[in-house]
C-alpha cells in the first residue's frame, strides 16, 4: 500500500513565478472564547507544556533549542492524549514474585505531516518506542486548491488501537483536513489530531470537517494574520526547527 511520489518539479518551478496569496484576507475568523466548547477538544493545562510553549514562542529561541523544544512537547502532548487508551492483563515476572501488569491494548501509529511534523513525531516515540511512524507529505495545487500527495509511507494498519496525525501548527485547517481525509481514505482507524498552537478558525474548520476525530494542542491563539500565520504564534515551525530561516 505504500508508496513513494517525488514532486513534479516543472510544476514547482511555474508556482514559484505565482505571487503569494494571502488567504485570510477578509474572512471572517470565530473569536477564541466561540471554539473553546467545542467537543472533544483538549487544550493542555498543564503547566511545564505552558512553560515550554513561551520558550518555543520567543524569537530568540535559536533552531537546536527550538526543534529540542518541540520534540519535548510531544512528549507530554503523547501523554496526555494517550490518557485514556486500553491495556490488557499481561502476566510476567518480577524479580520477587509473578504479577499480573498491562500492557497496551493494539499498536499505535504516528503519521507526522512533512515536513514540520517531524520534530512532534520524534517527541510521541520517545513515549510509544514501539509506535510504527508514517510518513505524509501534501501540498495544495495552487490553482485548484486540491492537496497533492508528493510522499506518502501508510503502510497498512494493522491492529492498531490509536493513530495519531501530528503538525504543529492549526492554522486554516486545510493540510490537518487534507491530512485526516487522505489517512480515512487509506482505512487508518481510530484517529487523532495533535498539534502544538490552534488558531480558532482552523479548529472550527476541522472540528467541522472530521467530528469523529478528538484534537489535542498545547495552546489556542487568537486569529490568523492575512498569510495565514496564528498571531501570536511562533512564526514558521519548519524553518525554525529545520534553521531555514
Ligand atoms: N504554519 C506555521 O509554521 N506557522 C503558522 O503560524 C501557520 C502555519
Amino acid at each position: 500500500m505504500s508508496q513513494d511520489t517525488t514532486p513534479d518539479t516543472s510544476e514547482l518551478a511555474s508556482e514559484s513565478t505565482i505571487s503569494p496569496s494571502l488567504p485570510m484576507r477578509g474572512v471572517p475568523q470565530p473569536e477564541r472564547a466561540s471554539v473553546l466548547s467545542l467537543p472533544d477538544v483538549h487544550i493542555s493545562e498543564h503547566p511545564v507544556v505552558a512553560h515550554k510553549i513561551s520558550i518555543l514562542r520567543d524569537r530568540n529561541t535559536n533552531p537546536p533549542s527550538f526543534y529540542g523544544l518541540v520534540r519535548e512537547l510531544g512528549a507530554l502532548l503523547a501523554y496526555e492524549a494517550t490518557s485514556d487508551l486500553r491495556t490488557v492483563p499481561t502476566p510476567l515476572e518480577t524479580p520477587l514474585e509473578p504479577m499480573v501488569g498491562e500492557k497496551l491494548a493494539g499498536g499505535v501509529g504516528i503519521v507526522p505531516i512533512l515536513r514540520a511534523g517531524l520534530g512532534l513525531a520524534e517527541g510521541f516515540r520517545q513515549v510509544l518506542p514501539d509506535a510504527q511512524v508514517w510518513h505524509l507529505g501534501l501540498r495544495r495545487d495552487e490553482r485548484t486548491l486540491e492537496p497533492i500527495e508528493y510522499y506518502n509511507q501508510l503502510a497498512r494498519a494493522v491492529n492498531l488501537q490509536v493513530c495519531f496525525s501530528v503538525d504543529p501548527m492549526l492554522a486554516t485547517g486545510g493540510s490537518a483536513i487534507d491530512a485526516l481525509n487522505t489517512l480515512k481514505r487509506y482505512g487508518v482507524p481510530h484517529l487523532r489530531y495533535v498539534a502544538l498552537i490552534g488558531a480558532p478558525y482552523g479548529l472550527l474548520k476541522l472540528r467541522e470537517a472530521h467530528p469523529d476525530v478528538p484534537i489535542y494542542l498545547a495552546a489556542l491563539d487568537e486569529r490568523l494574520d492575512e498569510r495565514g500565520y496564528i498571531c501570536p504564534g511562533l512564526g514558521d515551525a519548519g524553518d525554525r526547527q529545520f534553521g531555514t530561516l
